[in-house]
């Protein structure tokens, strides 16, 4: 699964962990007991609009602390479950997590949760996307499900007829890591994302002057308006930053600038002092 093996100077910086064998094994069997034992929660990370920073959404962040193992960061551990075929019913919790916390957030805000693509290839995915949504009644508009360009690298998987089902039911599409992958441009016109997003890497590469990196964002930024989808920057850090990409064009901005992941009862409370200073 590692992205960088293209040895291309845009492989992905993110921190794609490797755990090594015994430490992996031990990771699974805890894992398997993770959500019985209430040891995993969920953060939001805002996502706010370039123009005025207003909150338009929040993406969902699975987080796990094991008692003796301490906090364990999702680039490790969404790896093992993907492998140790756990990732589907961990994504449900996910997804059940996500619909009933964000229902009780105000109409207008969106909740972002992550797909993995073993998870969209479970063939009990799109029944539990349906049951997620109306055991918590969140309307469908209000999930976007991210999913990243490695779904569309199993030839026959069925994946675009799958997103094609998440797509009918109303809910949005977002195309998450974008540019760190290898998938063919052809899959971004036959699947009716909203948001691409795009990878750290290139924003800061941005900020940095990198010629590279300004002609990518400046080209997925391009592309993106022309096919009328969104863009999303991810891990905005510095004001330089946040300047640079509003300058490209970038319409959302997702980073530490902004606001880092919190627990559901932070996001509501920033959500009442929002509404204080709008009054
Ligand atoms: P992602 O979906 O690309 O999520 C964005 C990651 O960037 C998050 O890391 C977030 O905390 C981090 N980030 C946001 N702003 C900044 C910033 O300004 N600077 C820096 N340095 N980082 C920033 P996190 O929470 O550690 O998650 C890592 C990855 O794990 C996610 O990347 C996603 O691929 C995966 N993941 C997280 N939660 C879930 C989940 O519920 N299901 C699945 N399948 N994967 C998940
Ligand atoms: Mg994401
Ligand atoms: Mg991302
Ligand atoms: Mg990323």
């Amino acid at each position: 699964r590692s992205k960088d093996a293209g040895g291309g100077h845009y492989h992905a910086y993110e921190p794609q962990l490797h755990a090594h064998a015994e430490e992996r094994r031990v990771i699974e069997i805890a894992l398997r007991k993770a959500i019985e034992k209430g040891e995993m929660h969920l953060c939001y990370q805002p996502v706010v609009s370039a123009e005025d920073a207003s909150l338009t959404g929040f993406e969902a962040l699975l987080r796990w602390t094991h008692p003796e193992m301490g906090v364990i960061s999702p680039a490790k551990f969404v790896a093992v479950a993907e492998e140790a075929r756990l990732i589907a019913p961990i994504g449900e919790w996910v997804l059940r997590t996500a619909c009933e916390e964000a229902v009780r957030w105000p109409s207008d805000v969106r909740v972002a949760v992550n797909v993995s693509t073993e998870q969209l290839h479970d063939s009990n995915f799109v029944t539990s996307v349906i049951s997620a949504l109306s055991h918590s009644g969140l309307p469908p508009h209000r999930l976007e499900l991210e999913v990243t360009e490695s779904v569309f690298m199993r030839e026959g998987s069925g994946a675009v007829a799958v997103l094609g089902q998440i797509l009918d039911l109303g809910i949005h599409l977002s195309l998450d890591d974008f540019g760190t992958g290898y998938s063919s441009l052809g899959y971004l016109s036959r699947t009716r994302f909203s948001t691409i997003k795009i990878d750290r890497s290139f924003v800061q590469g941005a900020a940095r002057n990198a010629p590279e990196s300004l002609a990518i964002v400046r080209a997925i930024v391009a592309m993106a308006d022309s096919l009328n989808m969104t863009t999303t920057a991810e891990g905005v850090e510095t004001e330089e930053e946040y300047l640079m990409i509003r300058r490209l064009g970038c319409r959302k901005i997702q980073g530490y600038l902004f606001g880092r992941p919190m627990v559901d009862t932070e996001a509501r409370k920033l959500f009442s002092t929002l509404t204080r200073s709008a009054a």
